[in-house]
């Protein structure tokens, strides 16, 4: 058992760390106030290969490992976990297209998706049905020439500015093998949107509902078969949750790394208060605490890469336990500047607002429960 980073996997955090101090931290709460992310950011993204870091090679990705995946997400967590969890969704859905889509499909997408000329979305949520996901509602109706959508689709991050969304839809029966995986570009009449959330964190990312009505797409825009959608979007996931996860990680470690700045210069009774033991103790646990949720989140992420049964439950326990954790720390983080931490300037209180829905998407925290008890209780 090896637990060190390649050298390889040591240069890809340090490659991600550098982009993301240099092309993104300098403009994070800039781009949270205006609510979106300047699209010309992405190009950059896609020359450091980052568009499709789990896409085959084959079909012009960058072919990593979902491990190496996490360290780009930690790394880039860094510097906003909001951006770095916008990426991930990105990520997933090109993915989605490499896995499933057809050649014809892959060809005319994953080019511009993987330089990222254009950015995708990804919509199974509704305003019905969001951890009871196969309840999905939005109808794709089979005719002549391909799908006629109808339906909304909630909560969709790049909603409004993504350039295509991999939606999740219902062709044919009741429950998980009636859904089916289309592609909608952005422009086909009949796709439309909601206003712009107004949202506690991840201010940067523009989040809206996406409408399908009367919304008629091609027959080619089928991501394999029919009635396997749910199984497609299910698939994604787990490598998601490993992102999201890492994107706690990440933007902790970032969190934790200020406050041991912080707290060796601010001063109270007469010392500095990285000198009071009881704060001493609580920096130790959130490094003990940090450095767990490293451990468990890579092992989880060596499953899903070495295709163990039980990976689908190791990528449950990891969302779960590292995006708690995650959270904690950076409370405790705002906790340790004072007053300060609750002040913008600081850049704590943002990684408190941005951590928070960590917890919520990607299958709920609770949901990660249900995963992982229905394994224990099946064994
Ligand atoms: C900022 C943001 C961005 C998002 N981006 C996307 C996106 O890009 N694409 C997308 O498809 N979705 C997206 N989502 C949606 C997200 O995945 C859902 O909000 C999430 O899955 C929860 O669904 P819900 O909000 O309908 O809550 P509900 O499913 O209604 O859950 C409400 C509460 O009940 C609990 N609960 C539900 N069922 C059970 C159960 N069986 N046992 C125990 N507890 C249960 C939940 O854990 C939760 O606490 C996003 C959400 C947010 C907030």
């Amino acid at each position: 058992m090896d637990f060190a980073l390649s050298e390889e996997q040591s240069a890809i955090f340090d490659m991600a760390h550098a982009f993301g101090q240099e092309h993104i931290a300098p403009h994070a709460r800039a781009w949270e106030a205006e609510g979106t992310i300047p699209k010309d950011l992405w190009p950059k993204v896609g020359e450091l290969g980052l568009a499709g870091i789990y896409v085959s090679e084959e079909s012009g990705g960058t072919g990593l490992t979902r491990l190496d995946a996490t360290l780009v997400f930690e790394a880039l967590s860094m510097a906003c976990p909001s951006v770095a969890a916008f990426l991930s969704i990105h990520n997933m859905c090109a993915r989605m297209i490499d896995s499933y889509g057809s050649d014809e499909m892959k060809a005319r997408v994953l080019p511009k998706a993987l330089s990222m000329d254009t950015v995708l979305s990804y919509c199974l949520t509704e305003p019905g049905s969001g951890s009871d996901a196969a309840a999905l509602k939005t109808r794709a109706e089979r005719n002549n020439e391909g799908y006629t959508l109808n339906g909304t689709k909630a909560f969709i991050s790049g909603g409004g500015y993504s350039d295509a969304y991999i939606a999740m839809v219902r062709t044919g029966e009741d429950g998980p093998k009636g859904i089916s995986t289309v592609l909608v570009e952005d422009g086909t009449p009949g796709l439309s949107f909601g206003g712009l959330e107004d949202k506690m964190g991840w201010r940067s990312q523009p989040t809206r509902q996406v409408q399908f009505d009367d919304c008629k797409i091609g027959a080619e825009n089928l991501l394999g078969e029919e009635g396997q959608g749910f199984r497609y979007a299910m698939a994604g996931l787990d490598g998601g949750r490993l992102n999201i996860a890492a994107c706690s990680l990440g933007a902790a470690q970032a969190g934790l790394d200020a406050t041991l700045a912080y707290m060796a210069e601010r001063k109270a009774f007469g010392k500095s208060i990285d000198q009071f033991q009881a704060l001493q103790f609580r920096l130790a646990d959130m490094e003990i605490e940090l450095q767990a949720a490293r451990v468990f989140l890579r092992q989880a992420a060596w499953k899903l890469d070495t295709g163990t049964p039980d990976a689908p439950k190791f990528c449950a326990m990891a969302k779960k336990f590292v995006t708690e954790t995650g959270s904690n720390v950076v409370d405790q983080c705002l906790q340790l500047h004072g007053g300060y931490g609750y002040l913008a300037d600081y850049g704590i209180e943002k990684l408190v607002r941005d951590l928070r829905v960590h917890q919520i998407l990607e299958g709920t925290n609770e949901i990660m429960r249900l995963i992982v008890a229905r394994q224990m209780l099946a064994a």
